[in-house]
């Protein structure tokens, strides 16, 4: 599984982090997603990394099997 970010469509809400704080966080700045992980997700990750994108207010989330 691959996960990407869209870091324009991100309004902050922070719902991703919610989910995975080790795979999401939020810049210090801005409040838009960062991606803590390279695109790959571990296979222990997988239905918290699903959970977070389907939480996603704005779509901003997308993976990718
Ligand atoms: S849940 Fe979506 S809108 Fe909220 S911080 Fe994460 S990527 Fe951004």
């Amino acid at each position: 599984m691959r996960v990407h970010v869209d870091h324009e469509r991100c309004v902050g809400s922070g719902s991703c982090v919610f989910s995975d704080p080790s795979v999401f966080s939020q810049d210090d700045e801005d409040g838009r997603v960062v991606l803590l992980i390279d695109p790959h997700v571990d296979p222990d990750r997988r239905q918290s990394v699903r959970d977070a994108a389907f939480r996603c207010p704005v779509g901003a989330i997308t993976v990718a099997e």
